[in-house]
């Protein structure tokens, strides 16, 4: 692998050349927020107050569930104040665009601004990194899911994409709730609670039937949207012990219109060279990117992106990406993956499998001797 520099690195170069107003908040981001949530109240209201055949509403619940997903990308905007500066009314707006999703700001902050941010694809530190193959194999259901053929595998993973960021955000809270300064735990948890309750309390005055497409279906709609995109930002890439966004991140493409849409999500790299800018400034960031590393940086088509995803194993060993039901290594962007024809590192089979056996016997051994100490 080249040599790997932090973010700040990257950031201190390419500063210079952005404009002085890139640092500035940009509150006009709002507008679309507040379009997102019109459209959302709009079609609440339909599926509340008209009763037709239920299947009528799903193409409602279609769009519900897409503005959910777009608020979710504003809330990301807003809580890395660069929408707007003041902290009260930054975690506000950061808690209305989050509460379909479900996530409240102070918890967000902690695990995405401060943990996943500065610990990006640390094998260890960073929430959202895949497991390696060692923490795997440290449960007994996960060795049996790893087990499972490749195909099946990923039939799952994408399946279980509409519900990872819901599930995700209750362990991240049950995770980091005990540390934050007790004072503060008490916010953090109605934080948390507060939309449930909005939510529970919807289910108590519609009824079961109307709740499941204004509010079960198009969070499913939601999870399966943003993970879409947080699927794709570094699970391709290597971990790496120095947090280089040129190395551990990835940036798709997709239509301009759907850019438009959701707030430049797409631009993941530009985003961890610098989250304190608006993404409306993405752009321009990757152009400088390309103009200084065009050889480091990673970008590829959302489409493509999902289908490498689908075609390569998890979880993570040696930094590259191993199979454990058959023992093939496969490598990691900018480290032996290509893309366009994936397939395994056959040379590297044998002796991977031989390790991966003996990780696991070591494990078992170890679980057999802590039984008797
Ligand atoms: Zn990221
Ligand atoms: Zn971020």
């Amino acid at each position: 692998m080249k040599d790997l520099h932090s973010f700040g690195w990257y950031a201190a170069k390419l500063k210079p050349h952005l404009p002085k107003k890139a640092f500035n908040p940009v509150p006009t981001r709002l507008w679309g927020g507040l379009a997102y949530l019109l459209v959302t109240v709009g079609c609440l209201l339909t599926i509340g107050m008209l009763d037709f055949n239920p299947f009528i509403y799903i193409g409602v619940s279609l769009v519900i569930g897409a503005c959910f997903a777009a608020l979710g990308f504003l809330g990301h905007e807003i809580l890395h104040g660069t929408v707007v500066r003041k902290a009260w009314l930054r975690d506000f707006l950061g808690a209305v665009a989050f509460w379909p999703l479900s996530t409240g700001p102070k918890l967000w902050r902690k695990w995405h601004n401060l943990t996943h941010h500065v610990h990006t694809q640390h094998e260890e530190h960073d929430p959202d990194a895949w497991p390696t193959l060692e923490r795997i194999m440290r449960s007994r259901l996960l060795r049996w899911v790893y087990k499972l053929p490749l195909p099946v595998r990923a039939f799952f993973s994408f399946c279980s994409l509409s519900l990872q960021f819901s599930v995700h955000s209750l362990n991240m809270f049950v995770v980091y709730l005990k540390e934050f300064n007790p004072k503060k735990r008490r916010a953090v948890f109605f934080e948390a609670v507060l939309p449930w309750i909005s939510w529970i309390g919807l289910l108590v005055w519609v009824g079961p039937v109307k709740w499941i497409f204004m509010f079960l279906i198009p969070l499913l709609i939601a999870n399966l949207i943003v993970m879409a995109y947080i699927s794709t930002n570094h699970r391709l890439n290597p971990t790496t012990e120095v947090n280089d966004p040129l190395a551990n991140s990835l940036t798709v493409t997709v239509p301009k219109w759907v850019d438009v849409l959701h707030f430049n999500f797409s631009y993941h790299t530009e985003h961890h060279l610098f989250p304190g800018v608006s993404s409306k400034y993405y752009p321009h960031v990757k152009k400088l990117i390309k103009e200084h590393w065009p050889d480091r940086y990673h970008e590829m088509r959302f489409d493509k992106a999902l289908l490498a995803l689908w075609k390569t194993p998890r979880p993570y060993h040696n930094r590259e990406l191993i199979d454990p039901s058959s023992g093939n290594v496969y490598g990691t962007l900018g480290n032996g993956l290509d893309t366009t024809k994936i397939q395994s590192k056959l040379e590297e089979k044998v002796n991977n499998t031989k390790e991966f056996m003996t990780t696991i016997s070591e494990q078992k051994g170890k679980k057999r001797a802590s039984k008797y100490q």
